[in-house]
Protein backbone atom coordinates (compact mmCIF):
# COMPACT_ATOMS: atom_id res chain seq x y z
CA UNK A 1 0.00 0.00 0.00
CA UNK A 2 1.31 3.24 -1.05
CA UNK A 3 -0.78 6.14 0.88
CA UNK A 4 -0.78 9.86 1.42
CA UNK A 5 -2.02 10.62 4.07
CA UNK A 6 -2.55 14.84 5.34
CA UNK A 7 -2.84 16.45 8.69
CA UNK A 8 -5.41 19.08 8.76
CA UNK A 9 -3.87 21.27 9.01
CA UNK A 10 -0.86 19.61 7.84
CA UNK A 11 -0.83 16.74 5.83
CA UNK A 12 1.19 13.41 6.14
CA UNK A 13 2.50 10.96 3.12
CA UNK A 14 2.79 7.65 3.74
CA UNK A 15 4.63 5.08 2.58
CA UNK A 16 4.30 1.50 1.60
CA UNK A 17 2.91 0.12 4.87
CA UNK A 18 0.04 -2.07 5.70
CA UNK A 19 -2.34 0.83 7.02
CA UNK A 20 -5.53 -0.68 8.34
CA UNK A 21 -7.51 2.83 9.13
CA UNK A 22 -8.51 4.10 5.84
CA UNK A 23 -12.44 3.60 4.81
CA UNK A 24 -11.82 4.37 1.14
CA UNK A 25 -9.25 5.29 -1.18
CA UNK A 26 -8.49 9.17 -1.48
CA UNK A 27 -10.64 10.48 -4.56
CA UNK A 28 -9.03 13.65 -5.65
CA UNK A 29 -11.82 16.42 -6.48
CA UNK A 30 -9.87 17.55 -9.32
CA UNK A 31 -8.91 20.96 -8.11
CA UNK A 32 -5.96 22.52 -8.49
CA UNK A 33 -4.40 21.76 -4.71
CA UNK A 34 -5.39 18.08 -5.45
CA UNK A 35 -3.65 18.34 -8.75
CA UNK A 36 -0.43 19.56 -7.39
CA UNK A 37 -0.18 16.78 -4.46
CA UNK A 38 -0.52 14.30 -7.14
CA UNK A 39 1.44 15.63 -9.33
CA UNK A 40 4.37 15.86 -6.95
CA UNK A 41 3.81 12.36 -6.20
CA UNK A 42 4.05 11.40 -9.16
CA UNK A 43 7.64 13.30 -9.59
CA UNK A 44 8.44 11.62 -6.49
CA UNK A 45 7.69 8.43 -7.67
CA UNK A 46 9.04 8.02 -10.75
CA UNK A 47 12.41 7.67 -8.88
CA UNK A 48 13.87 5.14 -6.37
CA UNK A 49 13.46 6.14 -2.74
CA UNK A 50 17.10 5.46 -2.20
CA UNK A 51 17.80 8.30 -4.82
CA UNK A 52 15.95 10.99 -3.02
CA UNK A 53 15.83 12.64 0.64
CA UNK A 54 12.60 12.18 0.95
CA UNK A 55 11.15 15.43 2.28
CA UNK A 56 8.04 16.80 3.16
CA UNK A 57 6.34 19.46 0.43
CA UNK A 58 4.24 22.00 0.18
CA UNK A 59 1.37 22.83 -2.13
CA UNK A 60 0.31 26.63 -1.88
CA UNK A 61 -3.00 27.83 -3.40
CA UNK A 62 -2.23 31.01 -4.53
CA UNK A 63 -6.12 31.74 -5.38
CA UNK A 64 -7.34 31.58 -1.79
CA UNK A 65 -4.63 34.71 -0.82
CA UNK A 66 -6.84 36.76 -3.25
CA UNK A 67 -10.29 34.70 -1.05
CA UNK A 68 -9.32 35.92 1.88
CA UNK A 69 -8.40 39.26 1.11
CA UNK A 70 -11.68 39.75 -0.08
CA UNK A 71 -13.33 37.92 3.35
CA UNK A 72 -11.28 40.56 4.65
CA UNK A 73 -12.17 43.79 3.18
CA UNK A 74 -16.22 42.81 2.69
CA UNK A 75 -15.83 42.34 7.04
CA UNK A 76 -13.13 45.09 7.76
CA UNK A 77 -13.12 47.73 4.63
CA UNK A 78 -11.80 50.30 7.07
CA UNK A 79 -9.25 48.46 8.63
CA UNK A 80 -6.17 48.67 6.80
CA UNK A 81 -4.00 44.97 6.61
CA UNK A 82 -0.05 44.62 7.22
CA UNK A 83 0.29 41.02 6.77
CA UNK A 84 2.86 39.80 9.97
CA UNK A 85 5.83 38.38 7.89
CA UNK A 86 6.95 36.37 10.79
CA UNK A 87 4.03 34.25 10.05
CA UNK A 88 5.05 32.86 6.50
CA UNK A 89 7.84 34.79 4.72
CA UNK A 90 7.19 32.62 1.46
CA UNK A 91 8.07 35.13 -1.13
CA UNK A 92 4.76 34.40 -3.57
CA UNK A 93 2.93 34.73 -0.90
CA UNK A 94 4.18 38.12 -0.45
CA UNK A 95 4.14 38.78 -3.65
CA UNK A 96 0.77 37.92 -4.07
CA UNK A 97 -0.33 40.30 -1.12
CA UNK A 98 1.72 43.20 -1.93
CA UNK A 99 0.23 43.13 -5.48
CA UNK A 100 -3.61 43.36 -3.76
CA UNK A 101 -2.37 46.24 -1.80
CA UNK A 102 -1.47 44.58 1.91
CA UNK A 103 1.32 46.05 3.70
CA UNK A 104 3.57 44.21 6.14
CA UNK A 105 4.29 43.79 9.47
CA UNK A 106 8.40 43.18 9.84
CA UNK A 107 10.34 41.99 12.91
CA UNK A 108 13.45 42.14 12.31
CA UNK A 109 16.03 43.21 9.49
CA UNK A 110 15.73 40.12 7.14
CA UNK A 111 12.13 40.31 7.43
CA UNK A 112 12.14 44.04 5.80
CA UNK A 113 15.10 43.10 3.31
CA UNK A 114 12.60 40.32 2.03
CA UNK A 115 9.91 42.64 1.61
CA UNK A 116 11.84 45.70 0.14
CA UNK A 117 13.33 43.46 -2.33
CA UNK A 118 9.93 42.45 -3.63
CA UNK A 119 9.68 46.07 -4.03
CA UNK A 120 7.00 47.02 -1.58
CA UNK A 121 7.22 51.35 -0.89
CA UNK A 122 8.93 51.60 3.07
CA UNK A 123 5.69 53.30 4.00
CA UNK A 124 3.81 49.89 3.32
CA UNK A 125 6.18 48.37 6.01
CA UNK A 126 5.62 48.68 10.13
CA UNK A 127 8.57 47.48 11.97
CA UNK A 128 6.53 46.21 14.83
CA UNK A 129 8.72 44.83 17.14
CA UNK A 130 8.87 46.74 20.48
CA UNK A 131 12.46 45.89 21.23
CA UNK A 132 14.86 46.61 18.41
CA UNK A 133 18.53 46.54 18.31
CA UNK A 134 20.28 49.81 17.55
CA UNK A 135 21.39 48.13 14.29
CA UNK A 136 17.58 47.05 13.21
CA UNK A 137 16.74 50.60 13.84
CA UNK A 138 19.56 51.91 12.09
CA UNK A 139 18.69 49.63 8.74
CA UNK A 140 15.21 50.69 9.17
CA UNK A 141 16.10 54.54 9.33
CA UNK A 142 18.37 54.17 6.33
CA UNK A 143 15.48 51.88 4.37
CA UNK A 144 13.15 54.98 5.13
CA UNK A 145 10.85 52.84 7.21
CA UNK A 146 9.46 55.10 9.61
CA UNK A 147 6.43 53.61 11.65
CA UNK A 148 7.75 51.41 14.69
CA UNK A 149 6.42 50.45 18.16
CA UNK A 150 7.59 50.63 21.83
CA UNK A 151 6.20 49.60 24.92
CA UNK A 152 9.00 50.53 27.32
CA UNK A 153 11.79 54.07 28.44
CA UNK A 154 14.88 51.83 27.46
CA UNK A 155 13.18 51.43 23.76
CA UNK A 156 12.37 55.11 23.72
CA UNK A 157 16.08 55.83 24.34
CA UNK A 158 17.49 53.41 21.80
CA UNK A 159 14.61 55.14 18.82
CA UNK A 160 15.88 58.95 19.91
CA UNK A 161 19.23 57.47 19.40
CA UNK A 162 18.71 55.74 15.83
CA UNK A 163 15.40 56.86 14.64
CA UNK A 164 14.67 59.93 16.13
CA UNK A 165 12.28 60.81 13.00
CA UNK A 166 10.19 57.28 13.53
CA UNK A 167 6.25 58.07 13.82
CA UNK A 168 5.61 55.59 16.95
CA UNK A 169 3.02 53.58 18.31
CA UNK A 170 2.23 52.53 21.41
CA UNK A 171 2.28 49.66 22.30
CA UNK A 172 -0.18 48.61 24.94
CA UNK A 173 -1.29 45.57 26.86
CA UNK A 174 -3.98 43.25 25.74
CA UNK A 175 -4.58 40.08 26.19
CA UNK A 176 -7.74 36.93 25.46
CA UNK A 177 -7.10 34.40 27.66
CA UNK A 178 -7.83 31.75 25.37
CA UNK A 179 -5.21 32.61 23.03
CA UNK A 180 -2.73 29.98 21.91
CA UNK A 181 0.23 32.54 22.40
CA UNK A 182 0.02 35.15 24.96
CA UNK A 183 1.69 37.85 23.23
CA UNK A 184 0.66 39.88 26.85
CA UNK A 185 3.27 38.00 28.98
CA UNK A 186 5.69 38.91 27.03
CA UNK A 187 4.77 42.84 25.27
CA UNK A 188 2.35 46.02 25.96
CA UNK A 189 2.93 48.80 28.46
CA UNK A 190 0.37 48.30 31.77
CA UNK A 191 -1.82 50.72 32.53
CA UNK A 192 0.39 52.56 35.10
CA UNK A 193 3.09 53.03 32.49
CA UNK A 194 1.60 54.26 30.39
CA UNK A 195 1.72 58.06 31.61
CA UNK A 196 5.54 58.12 32.26
CA UNK A 197 6.00 56.39 28.52
CA UNK A 198 4.46 59.25 26.97
CA UNK A 199 5.97 61.88 29.25
CA UNK A 200 9.63 60.78 28.46
CA UNK A 201 8.60 60.47 24.82
CA UNK A 202 7.37 64.20 24.43
CA UNK A 203 10.59 64.94 26.86
CA UNK A 204 12.70 63.63 23.80
CA UNK A 205 10.57 65.17 21.50
CA UNK A 206 9.50 61.96 19.75
CA UNK A 207 6.89 62.12 17.33
CA UNK A 208 4.12 59.26 18.86
CA UNK A 209 1.10 59.23 16.55
CA UNK A 210 -1.06 56.01 17.33
CA UNK A 211 -1.79 53.09 19.64
CA UNK A 212 -1.16 49.35 19.12
CA UNK A 213 -2.28 46.00 20.78
CA UNK A 214 -1.81 42.21 20.36
CA UNK A 215 -4.67 40.12 22.06
CA UNK A 216 -2.53 37.08 21.13
CA UNK A 217 -2.04 34.87 18.13
CA UNK A 218 -4.66 32.40 17.70
CA UNK A 219 -7.01 34.11 19.70
CA UNK A 220 -10.91 33.08 20.06
CA UNK A 221 -12.35 35.83 22.12
CA UNK A 222 -13.92 38.70 20.23
CA UNK A 223 -14.41 40.86 23.28
CA UNK A 224 -10.70 40.85 23.70
CA UNK A 225 -10.33 42.80 20.72
CA UNK A 226 -13.57 44.75 21.99
CA UNK A 227 -11.89 45.76 25.73
CA UNK A 228 -8.44 46.76 23.98
CA UNK A 229 -9.99 49.32 21.79
CA UNK A 230 -11.78 50.66 24.45
CA UNK A 231 -8.65 51.09 26.21
CA UNK A 232 -6.79 52.29 23.18
CA UNK A 233 -9.36 55.23 22.95
CA UNK A 234 -8.97 56.15 26.86
CA UNK A 235 -5.33 56.06 26.27
CA UNK A 236 -5.75 58.21 22.71
CA UNK A 237 -7.17 60.55 24.89
CA UNK A 238 -4.82 61.24 27.48
CA UNK A 239 -1.73 61.53 24.50
CA UNK A 240 -3.45 63.54 22.86
CA UNK A 241 -4.23 66.06 26.05
CA UNK A 242 -0.27 65.64 26.72
CA UNK A 243 0.04 67.60 22.74
CA UNK A 244 0.50 64.54 20.87
CA UNK A 245 -1.32 64.31 17.43
CA UNK A 246 -2.58 60.63 16.98
CA UNK A 247 -3.91 59.31 13.62
CA UNK A 248 -3.20 55.87 13.44
CA UNK A 249 -4.71 52.49 15.81
CA UNK A 250 -3.51 49.52 15.24
CA UNK A 251 -5.65 45.98 16.62
CA UNK A 252 -2.88 44.17 16.02
CA UNK A 253 -3.46 40.51 15.34
CA UNK A 254 -5.17 37.21 16.74
CA UNK A 255 -7.94 36.69 13.50
CA UNK A 256 -8.48 33.52 12.54
CA UNK A 257 -9.46 32.29 9.07
CA UNK A 258 -12.82 30.72 8.65
CA UNK A 259 -15.69 32.61 8.33
CA UNK A 260 -17.22 30.90 11.25
CA UNK A 261 -14.64 32.30 13.34
CA UNK A 262 -13.80 35.91 11.67
CA UNK A 263 -16.88 37.15 11.46
CA UNK A 264 -17.92 37.53 14.95
CA UNK A 265 -14.13 38.66 15.82
CA UNK A 266 -14.94 41.38 12.86
CA UNK A 267 -18.28 42.36 13.83
CA UNK A 268 -17.20 42.87 17.49
CA UNK A 269 -14.18 45.07 16.12
CA UNK A 270 -17.06 47.14 13.71
CA UNK A 271 -19.24 47.59 17.04
CA UNK A 272 -16.30 48.54 19.49
CA UNK A 273 -14.51 51.28 17.24
CA UNK A 274 -18.01 52.81 16.51
CA UNK A 275 -18.65 52.68 20.20
CA UNK A 276 -15.77 54.48 21.15
CA UNK A 277 -15.97 56.68 18.28
CA UNK A 278 -12.44 57.90 17.58
CA UNK A 279 -11.82 61.40 15.05
CA UNK A 280 -13.33 60.84 11.86
CA UNK A 281 -9.51 61.15 10.40
CA UNK A 282 -8.29 57.55 12.33
CA UNK A 283 -6.54 55.48 10.38
CA UNK A 284 -7.12 51.59 11.20
CA UNK A 285 -4.72 49.11 10.59
CA UNK A 286 -4.20 45.33 11.77
CA UNK A 287 -1.50 42.97 11.75
CA UNK A 288 -3.00 39.71 10.41
CA UNK A 289 -0.65 36.60 9.99
CA UNK A 290 -2.23 33.70 10.29
CA UNK A 291 -5.41 34.39 9.09
CA UNK A 292 -3.95 34.95 5.73
CA UNK A 293 -1.08 32.15 6.13
CA UNK A 294 -3.31 29.49 7.31
CA UNK A 295 -5.56 28.62 4.78
CA UNK A 296 -3.56 29.20 1.64
CA UNK A 297 -0.78 26.00 2.72
CA UNK A 298 -1.18 22.29 2.58
CA UNK A 299 1.90 20.18 3.66
CA UNK A 300 2.31 16.68 2.33
CA UNK A 301 4.89 14.29 4.48
CA UNK A 302 5.65 10.63 4.19
CA UNK A 303 5.26 7.74 6.67
CA UNK A 304 8.80 6.13 7.07
CA UNK A 305 7.54 3.55 9.41
CA UNK A 306 4.90 1.92 11.57
CA UNK A 307 5.01 0.45 15.13
CA UNK A 308 1.91 -2.21 15.38
CA UNK A 309 1.08 -2.57 19.34
CA UNK A 310 0.25 -5.66 20.57
CA UNK A 311 -2.37 -6.49 22.39
CA UNK A 312 -0.61 -7.29 25.88
CA UNK A 313 0.74 -3.71 25.90
CA UNK A 314 -0.30 -1.07 27.60
CA UNK A 315 -3.58 0.14 26.87
CA UNK A 316 -2.98 3.72 26.63
CA UNK A 317 -0.21 2.35 23.84
CA UNK A 318 -1.95 3.01 20.33
CA UNK A 319 -0.14 2.03 16.98
CA UNK A 320 2.39 4.50 15.82
CA UNK A 321 3.51 6.59 12.74
CA UNK A 322 6.83 8.16 11.97
CA UNK A 323 6.93 10.42 9.42
CA UNK A 324 9.21 12.62 7.74
CA UNK A 325 8.90 16.03 9.77
CA UNK A 326 8.24 16.67 12.93
CA UNK A 327 7.84 19.25 15.90
CA UNK A 328 11.51 20.29 14.38
CA UNK A 329 10.40 21.13 11.39
CA UNK A 330 7.16 22.37 9.65
CA UNK A 331 5.31 21.12 12.74
CA UNK A 332 6.55 23.17 15.56
CA UNK A 333 3.28 24.25 16.37
CA UNK A 334 2.44 20.79 18.35
CA UNK A 335 4.50 22.19 20.66
CA UNK A 336 4.23 25.75 20.83
CA UNK A 337 0.51 26.27 20.44
CA UNK A 338 -0.28 22.51 21.17
CA UNK A 339 -2.22 22.34 18.15
CA UNK A 340 -3.46 19.24 17.37
CA UNK A 341 -3.29 17.84 13.93
CA UNK A 342 -5.72 15.96 12.36
CA UNK A 343 -4.73 13.54 10.05
CA UNK A 344 -6.22 12.64 6.25
CA UNK A 345 -4.99 9.56 4.47
CA UNK A 346 -4.48 9.87 1.04
CA UNK A 347 -4.23 6.68 -1.17
CA UNK A 348 -2.27 6.21 -4.24
CA UNK A 349 -1.61 3.69 -6.86
CA UNK A 350 -4.97 1.85 -6.75
CA UNK A 351 -3.51 0.44 -3.31
CA UNK A 352 -6.81 -0.42 -1.02
CA UNK A 353 -7.01 -0.69 2.59
CA UNK A 354 -6.83 -3.64 4.24
CA UNK A 355 -9.29 -2.87 6.79
CA UNK A 356 -12.43 -0.43 7.76
CA UNK A 357 -12.34 0.10 10.72
CA UNK A 358 -11.53 3.41 12.10
CA UNK A 359 -8.25 3.34 14.01
CA UNK A 360 -6.16 5.55 16.50
CA UNK A 361 -2.62 6.36 15.75
CA UNK A 362 0.52 8.81 17.39
CA UNK A 363 2.34 10.54 14.88
CA UNK A 364 6.19 10.95 15.18
CA UNK A 365 8.39 13.28 13.50
CA UNK A 366 11.53 12.15 12.44
CA UNK A 367 14.34 12.94 14.91
CA UNK A 368 15.56 10.65 17.44
CA UNK A 369 13.79 12.73 20.35
CA UNK A 370 10.51 11.52 22.00
CA UNK A 371 9.26 15.15 22.37
CA UNK A 372 9.21 15.00 18.18
CA UNK A 373 4.99 14.05 18.21
CA UNK A 374 2.74 15.80 15.80
CA UNK A 375 -0.36 13.85 17.10
CA UNK A 376 -1.27 12.27 19.80
CA UNK A 377 -4.54 10.65 18.68
CA UNK A 378 -4.82 10.87 15.13
CA UNK A 379 -7.09 8.68 13.39
CA UNK A 380 -7.91 8.08 10.28
CA UNK A 381 -11.43 8.10 8.64
CA UNK A 382 -12.84 8.18 4.89
CA UNK A 383 -11.94 10.73 2.61
CA UNK A 384 -13.53 12.25 0.60
CA UNK A 385 -11.22 14.26 -1.07
CA UNK A 386 -11.20 17.09 0.59
CA UNK A 387 -7.88 18.60 0.42
CA UNK A 388 -7.43 21.96 2.22
CA UNK A 389 -4.68 22.59 4.35
CA UNK A 390 -4.09 25.41 6.42
CA UNK A 391 -1.14 25.90 7.98
CA UNK A 392 0.69 28.94 9.81
CA UNK A 393 3.83 29.31 11.54
CA UNK A 394 5.41 25.80 9.63
CA UNK A 395 8.62 26.71 7.66
CA UNK A 396 9.01 29.99 9.45
CA UNK A 397 9.49 27.89 12.72
CA UNK A 398 11.82 24.93 11.28
CA UNK A 399 15.07 23.92 12.63
CA UNK A 400 17.65 21.59 11.55
CA UNK A 401 17.75 19.70 14.94
CA UNK A 402 18.93 16.19 14.86
CA UNK A 403 20.47 16.62 11.11
CA UNK A 404 16.95 16.88 9.77
CA UNK A 405 16.97 19.70 6.97
CA UNK A 406 14.45 22.17 7.56
CA UNK A 407 14.17 23.34 3.90
CA UNK A 408 11.07 21.88 2.18
CA UNK A 409 10.07 22.67 -1.26
CA UNK A 410 6.53 24.29 -2.20
CA UNK A 411 4.84 23.58 -5.54
CA UNK A 412 2.67 26.76 -6.32
CA UNK A 413 -0.92 26.30 -8.35
CA UNK A 414 -1.33 28.52 -10.89
CA UNK A 415 -2.52 31.87 -10.02
CA UNK A 416 -5.75 32.94 -10.93
CA UNK A 417 -7.09 35.38 -13.96
CA UNK A 418 -7.59 38.80 -12.18
CA UNK A 419 -6.31 37.77 -8.30
N1 LIG B 1 1.77 41.22 14.96
C1 LIG B 1 2.68 40.92 15.91
C2 LIG B 1 3.44 42.03 16.54
C3 LIG B 1 2.90 39.58 16.28
O1 LIG B 1 3.82 39.29 17.22
C4 LIG B 1 2.16 38.55 15.63
C5 LIG B 1 2.35 37.15 15.99
O2 LIG B 1 3.11 36.77 16.83
C6 LIG B 1 1.24 38.91 14.62
C7 LIG B 1 1.06 40.25 14.33
C8 LIG B 1 0.43 37.88 13.89
O3 LIG B 1 -0.61 37.48 14.68
P1 LIG B 1 -1.49 36.19 14.31
O4 LIG B 1 -0.61 35.00 14.47
O5 LIG B 1 -2.56 36.20 15.35
O6 LIG B 1 -1.99 36.36 12.96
Amino acid sequence: LLAFSRVDPLCSTFSNLPIDTCRGPFQSTGGQVEDAIYGQIAQIEQYPRTSQPDASFFVADLGEIRRQHSRWMSHLPNIMPFFAVKCNPDVELLQVLKELGVGFDCASVEEMQTVLRLGAPSTSIIFANPCKTPHALAFAHGAGIKMTTFDNLDELDTIKNYMPDARLLLRIFANDSNALVALGEKFGALPDSIQDLLMRAKDLNLNVVGISFHIGSGASDPSAFQKAIAHSRQVWDSARSMGFFLQILDIGGGFQPTEAEFTPMATAIQSAISEASFPGQTIFMAEPGRFFARSVFTLVCRIISCRKSKATESPQRVDMLYQNDGVYGNFMNALIEREDFAPSLIITKGHLPRKSEYHAYTIWGPTCDSTDCVSRKASFALLRGMLTGKPAYTSATATNFNGFSSKTKTIYTPKEKGY
